[in-house]
């Protein structure tokens, strides 16, 4: 909001939507960041069940300049835009829609979110074995994000869900020049990854909260030298993350990977750059840290 505070006619509006949205932290962060800077932007919640309706009344509505997508809209959405990035069509979800007069443009930052977590952790992609463990939503974003941005030497992808780590698996051969190998999760087959894998990302939900003293990864399949990233925030560190500081590895919090896709979102609704730190304190507050 603008630094006098008042809501005018020439306020932008910016919105969540999802269903249900109660929980998200995006609003208090995207205002605390339009607040910092003193930006004649608001954003708000809106619980929505009827997406078509409620993407066409952003079309009419000029003033409603941007829009964070989640769960359960991340995939819908696609179908009642006007623009998306080739990349997002081939992971398939979005999660920002920007309006530019009239016209929908979407995209997703939750996999340029979690490669800026990576690089700004000072790791080093470029000739790596990734192993991602889970080929969900959120794994699909980041593989396609690191397969087609980065040189890997490889990526190692399990799943327990055999239907959805196959069709990841397919599609990043078909839309990557990445070395993809595929395997269902198991006792071996995470034990014969852990040997070759430099950087390993959690993207299943094992750990969040409440079941806080669930990790995949057995303390003795670390290897000194591996970085290890959790894309669960709830807890910061999760007990994947503590047993890996524990044994020395390099970590990346979730959290990380969360403020750098609204980071991302803050730059597309306002062209101007987040005042990270301002948006981080916010988030860490809702957190309860
Ligand atoms: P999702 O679509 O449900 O994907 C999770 C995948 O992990 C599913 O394919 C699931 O298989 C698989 N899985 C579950 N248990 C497993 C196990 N024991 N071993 C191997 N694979 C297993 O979920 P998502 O949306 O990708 O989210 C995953 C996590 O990321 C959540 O904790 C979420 O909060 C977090 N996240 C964080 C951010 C961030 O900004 N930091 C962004 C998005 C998501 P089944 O379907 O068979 O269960």
């Amino acid at each position: 909001m603008k630094k006098d505070g008042i809501i005018a006619s020439s306020t932008q509006l910016c919105a969540v939507i999802g269903n249900p949205v109660s929980h998200s932290l995006s609003p208090a962060i995207h205002n605390a960041g339009f607040n910092e800077l003193g930006l004649d932007f608001v954003y708000l919640a809106f619980p929505v069940e009827d997406l078509k309706s409620a993407l066409s009344g952003m079309r009419a509505l000029k003033s409603f300049r941007g829009m964070s997508v989640t769960i359960p809209h991340k995939v819908e959405a696609l179908q009642y835009v006007d623009e998306v990035a080739e990349v997002d069509r081939y992971i398939g979800s979005i999660n920002t829609i920007i309006n530019e007069n009239g016209k929908l443009k979407a995209f997703g930052t939750d996999g340029p979110g979690a490669l800026k977590a990576l690089k700004d952790a000072g790791v080093t992609l470029e000739g790596a074995n990734v192993l991602m463990l889970g080929a969900g939503g959120a794994a699909r974003a980041i593989a396609f994000t690191l397969a087609s941005e980065t040189r890997l030497e490889g990526l190692t992808i399990l799943d327990v869900n055999e239907a959805v780590l196959l069709g990841l698996a397919d599609d990043l051969k078909n839309g990557t020049p990445a070395r993809i190998n595929a395997e269902v999760f198991g006792e071996d087959s995470l034990a014969q990854a852990m040997e070759k894998a430099h950087v390993i990302i959690n993207c299943t939900p094992i750990g969040m909260h409440p079941h806080r003293d669930a990790s995949l990864v057995p303390v003795r399949l670390f290897r000194t030298g591996q970085v290890v990233f959790d894309i669960i925030y709830n807890p910061l560190e999760t007990k994947l993350l503590a047993d890996a500081r524990a044994h020395g590895l390099k970590t990346v919090s979730g959290v990380e990977m969360f403020i750098n896709q609204a980071v991302l979102q803050f730059r597309h609704f306002t062209g101007e750059d987040a005042p990270i730190e301002v948006m981080r304190k916010v988030l860490m507050q809702n957190l309860g840290c």
